[in-house]
């Protein structure tokens, strides 16, 4: 009897996820479909990251992406989070990549929890050479501890 309002309030919590998974997915799903981005790409200096070839101060991996810090940090706290796959951009980013970039999102989420950004956070994603991109393997920055500026110039 006492679980009652426990279920309830999963079911509450399932419905609530599901339908922003319907949303994430319906919003995503106007990205261009096909071309699947390459698995690797052998002169990625973030590839050489994910393979080990090349160091790098890990904080957090899992199944799809990977955090490490940042070589020229901007902030006390500036890590980026990178896919294990090689896509090149965010403009380069597949329907199929939609879940992906979510999960990019959400470990950078929990990596400002553990870094105790409480006061807040910037996540950022330079795309193209416009947009300050120098590395051609999309990046998420998680950028922390001071107060940021607007407009970020
Ligand atoms: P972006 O300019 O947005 O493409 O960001 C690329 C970032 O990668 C810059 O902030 C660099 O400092 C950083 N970076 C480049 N090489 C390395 C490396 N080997 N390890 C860690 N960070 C790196
Ligand atoms: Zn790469």
């Amino acid at each position: 009897m006492t679980a009652l309002p426990i279920v309830t309030g999963c079911c509450a919590i399932l419905h609530e996820v599901q339908s922003k998974v319907k949303n994430f997915s319906r919003i995503f799903s106007s990205l261009p479909k096909g071309n699947p981005s390459k698995i690797i790409s052998m002169d990625c200096i973030f590839c050489k990251i994910v393979s080990g070839e090349i160091p790098a101060q890990k904080l957090y991996e899992d199944e799809s992406c990977i955090a490490f810090s940042d070589i020229h940090p901007q902030a006390p706290v500036h890590l980026l989070v990178i896919p294990r796959k090689h896509i090149a951009s965010l403009a380069e980013a597949r329907a199929d990549d939609a879940v992906l970039l979510g999960q990019l999102v959400a470990a950078a989420t929990k990596l400002a929890a553990q870094q105790n950004l409480a006061k807040g956070f910037r996540i950022v994603m330079n795309t193209g050479p416009d947009g300050g991109q120098t590395v051609d393997h999309l990046h998420l920055h998680l950028l922390g501890g001071r107060t940021m500026h607007w407009p970020p110039g």
